[in-house]
């Protein structure tokens, strides 16, 4: 088996309501761009990476020439073929790496009859617990609905998704509005979910000083773990003396930077990422590593469609050290682009798909309505805030938005 084409169709799917982060936000939609790798026997596999619209469709299509003719059950090959490490400090291709890497599984699977997980050590877990992720949002520019600004809202908002999903993690995206106000916002929300466990990252916003400030205030909530609460591993190494587990998604993402960690621990947990790590499989090396030295594993979201979520999944399900519930923006998403839409969250969990290979889909209908809604309106800035023309944010912040406005 050969791969004889590779493909890509950027999407945009709306989310409920735009979402805020440190950095920005996203305007009410998702960007993403879907892969498709074709073998010679006709298979097709799924891959899927980021917002780059047409500079992400581009990149892909430039791989053919390393891709064409290539076996797709040869991945260690393909790492060196398209990303080894040292041309990659010329042309980063870690991410389009990982999308190829799914689409690869996905065919491999196909071709085996077997779901991508058999091919990962055979699953663990028949479905991955996730944790509600939680933003303050502006409402929905059509409905006027979805705003959370305030204590009040935030947890009216947590309490639906709660019902709906059966969540019992809930993690607070901050970095918006001024720490101290996004603390009590933290601290609400404990409060009103007695017995659920909380997490909170603010991307990497705040000076250490506040990071500092920040964990003392809700030290003694039930906290799984707070998030890049400052930038860099020599800033988050500083909170540890406080007693509250740090995670981060931020400066641990590769191999490097984990070792570098494990010589001198900055964060208790790593945040592992199908995309930024450059596949399911280096994720599981990564989580091995984890394993060895005692380092707390979970699931980083970047903003995933269905095909996405599929790794996660195969991902969760074959790692024996996540304890902690992922993360996934998928509730945020008012559809999805694979066949039967949007797969449902069960108490607080998606069941692992068990099809073939990445056991999704694509809907052609859904693939076509999505691509044209991206024709219509184009990328947007996600380090921009539609709410603050002209602003932009420093590193660590004081640009705070006005939670009052
Ligand atoms: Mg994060």
């Amino acid at each position: 088996m050969k791969i004889a084409d590779i493909r890509a169709t950027t999407v945009t799917v709306p989310l409920e309501a735009p979402l805020l982060h440190s950095n920005g936000a996203h305007w009410g939609r998702f960007v993403r761009t879907l892969v498709e790798v074709e073998t010679d026997n006709g298979l097709v596999g799924l891959g899927e990476l980021g917002g780059g619209g047409e500079s992400a469709e581009a990149a892909v299509r430039a791989l053919a020439d390393y891709l064409v003719g290539h076996d797709p059950f040869r991945l260690e090959a393909l790492r060196f073929a398209i990303a080894n490490p040292t041309a990659s400090l010329y042309n980063n291709r870690t991410q389009l790496l990982a999308a190829v890497e799914f689409a690869c599984l996905d065919v491999i699977g196909q071709q085996l009859g077997v779901p991508v997980h058999d091919l990962l050590g055979g699953r663990l877990r028949d479905e991955v617990p996730f944790a509600s992720y939680l933003f303050f949002r502006y409402a929905n520019a059509s409905t006027g609905e979805g705003e959370v600004r305030t204590p009040e809202q935030l947890v009216d908002h947590t309490r639906e998704l709660k019902a709906a999903h059966g969540f019992t993690v809930h993690k607070l995206k901050g970095g918006v509005y001024p720490p101290d106000y996004e603390a009590a916002c933290y601290r609400a929300l404990a409060e009103a979910f007695p017995g659920d466990r909380f997490r909170f990252d603010p991307n990497a916003a705040l000076s250490v000083a506040q990071a500092r400030r920040f964990t003392q205030l809700v030290a003694d909530l039930p906290n799984e773990y707070l998030e890049d609460l400052t930038w860099g591993m020599n800033g988050l190494r500083q909170l540890r003396d406080l007693g509250v587990p740090i995670a981060t998604n931020t400066v641990v993402v590769n191999f490097e930077q984990l070792a570098a960690n494990v010589r001198d621990p900055a964060v208790d947990v790593v945040l592992l990422d199908t995309t930024f790590w450059g596949g399911i499989r280096p994720c599981i090396k990564a989580a091995g590593v984890c394993e060895t030295f005692q380092l707390g594993v979970a699931v980083h979201s970047s903003g995933e469609l269905g095909v996405q979520l599929a790794t996660m999944l195969h991902l969760g399900a074959v790692l024996p050290n996540l304890t902690y519930a992922a993360d996934a923006h998928y509730h945020h998403l008012v559809d999805d682009v694979i066949v039967g839409g949007k797969l449902a969250y069960r108490d607080g969990a998606i069941p692992v798909p068990t099809g073939p290979g990445l056991g999704v889909r694509l809907d052609a209908e859904r693939v076509a309505r999505y691509a044209e809604l991206y024709r219509e309106q184009g990328g947007y800035p996600y380090d921009r805030d539609p709410g603050r023309p002209g602003w932009y944010p420093l590193v660590p912040n004081e640009r705070w938005a006005d939670p009052h406005v």
